[in-house]
């Protein structure tokens, strides 16, 4: 008998998918990581269980305790349910504009829901929870935006897995970035496997990293306000800045052509990589990101946006 008693313990080793019904030029291949096979549904669920056995493990948060974390949802989700083992509970600081089956499913999982205006994005979140820190003196802050145990969690796990599954056949690696956590971390991993490698990093339009202000978008999960400190530019060979409405598209052709039910930051990983494999040398193997599932974005009508191909 072959079973995990624990919900934490299916988190990980998602499935690498080689994508094959998008024009790639000759003998250029592109596969993606698979990472709404977590049981949370998304990239983070390895961030939360990362965060909580760190911080157990280092002393800053027990058994039956309380984490606050601004979160756009992912996140949230992750750290409630890797919080379940310990009956720690979770509060989290949302910026309202984020999916709404996000803000249901950390709910869902027993966790405290606090909306922020959407006009003070994710620093206004920051802000409330700093604020909520006062009300909660013991509370534990995991602080995604700055914990570099953020992108270790990635360095330890994703890389390793990516690199593995790839037999070290990687030439480019391209990942969209909300904290950085993913990026840095896989990237970071893969450069100590293989100078070579070239690592991409993918924004929406609004996000800061080519010297843009910080606006509104509406691909969720990535894209910054300000610049996280453990993010080392020092990795960004290549950055692409993708429009919703291509993000969007690149979704929608992802669940007719190969049956991928991704979000939109998945939409713009996918362009980013089309973009990379057009200039890109025969034999170039690409791995990409595919963070979390449309399901959790069908109320902010994303199929219906991206051209009616689901009329
Ligand atoms: N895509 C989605 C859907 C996400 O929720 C996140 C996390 N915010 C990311 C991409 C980017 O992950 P990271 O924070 O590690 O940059």
């Amino acid at each position: 008998m072959r079973y995990a008693t624990h919900v934490s313990e299916l988190i990980g080793h998602t499935p690498l998918m080689e994508v094959t019904s998008f024009p790639l030029p000759k003998d250029v291949r592109l596969f993606a990581k698979l990472e709404y096979f977590n049981p949370g549904g998304s990239v983070k669920d390895r961030l939360g269980k990362y965060l909580i056995e760190r911080a157990m493990k280092e002393g800053k948060l027990q058994k039956g305790g309380t984490i606050i974390e601004p979160t756009a949802g992912n996140t949230g989700v992750g750290l409630a349910l890797a919080a379940i083992a310990f009956q720690i509970k979770t509060i989290f600081v949302t910026p309202e504009k984020f999916s709404l089956e996000k803000q249901s499913l950390m709910r869902a999982l027993g966790s405290t829901v606090v909306n922020t205006p959407t006009e003070q994005g994710m620093e206004g979140a920051i802000a409330k929870t700093k604020e909520l820190l006062k009300t909660f003196p013991d509370a534990y802050y995991p602080g995604q935006f700055q914990n570099p145990a953020n992108p270790d969690t990635y360095y330890e796990g994703l890389g390793p897995e990516i690199y593995e599954a790839m037999d070290g056949k990687i030439d480019i690696f391209v990942a969209g970035a909300g904290s950085g956590g993913t990026f840095m971390g896989t990237s970071r991993y893969l450069k100590e496997k293989n100078p070579q490698i070239k690592t991409v990093i993918v924004e929406p339009e609004g996000s800061i990293l080519q010297g843009g202000e910080p606006r509104s978008h509406r691909t969720e999960g990535i894209g910054m306000e300000f610049m996280p400190p453990f993010l080392d530019t020092g990795y960004f060979d290549a950055i692409h800045t993708i429009s919703d409405e291509i993000a969007f598209k690149r979704l929608a052709e992802a669940a007719v052509k190969e049956g991928l039910l991704v979000g939109s930051s998945s939409g713009a990983a996918l362009e980013a990589s089309l973009l990379e494999a057009e200039k890109a040398q025969p034999g170039t193997h690409i791995v990409t990101v595919f963070p979390d599932s449309s399901e959790r974005y069908i109320s902010s009508g994303i199929y219906q946006e991206a051209g009616g191909h689901f009329k």
